[in-house]
């Protein structure tokens, strides 16, 4: 099950949140409707940060969600750790969409402590962009990057 928050800006863009868990039942006809309101090509922002989990049959749902929207320009922002792992494993599942950032665990090797923190979907940016810890140590990804950026 999935929620989606849809805002349409000023500018004629279409931002989305989608969060929850998707799975064979997934459907962005929702989605897809808003942002075909006007006729227009306007621009759609996907905020992926709350998608829990995608099975199998979640993905292929989803890549052709995102091949109905194909026409405009996609940003994905703040993908999570499930979608952001079926992307370096699938690099087709996004089409054309623009994969702005991911939001990924780190963990601290001094204190432990554990947060998610949003960093460029690139290679390298898991070190390049790594988070301060509060008690003053960079943080490191907990998995490894190649799991979850491209490589
Ligand atoms: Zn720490």
């Amino acid at each position: 099950m999935v929620q989606f928050d849809k805002k349409k800006l000023n500018d004629g863009s279409l931002h989305v949140t989608i969060s929850g868990k998707i799975d064979e039942k997934f459907d962005g006809g929702p989605v897809v409707e808003a942002a075909g309101g006007n006729g227009s090509t306007g621009k759609v922002v996907i905020h992926l940060g709350g998608i829990r989990s995608i099975s199998s049959l979640g993905v292929r749902a989803f890549e052709m969600f995102i091949s109905s929207l194909a026409q405009r320009e996609i940003v994905m922002i703040h993908v999570s750790p499930a979608i952001a792992s079926q992307m370096t494993m699938i690099p087709n599942l996004c089409h054309d969409a623009i994969i702005e950032s991911a939001k990924l665990p780190f963990a601290c090797p001094s204190c432990g402590a554990e947060k998610s923190h949003s960093i460029p979907w690139r290679a390298q940016a898991n070190v390049e962009h790594a988070p301060k810890c509060a008690c003053g140590t960079t943080m490191e990804l907990d998995g490894l990057p190649e799991q979850y950026l491209p490589s």
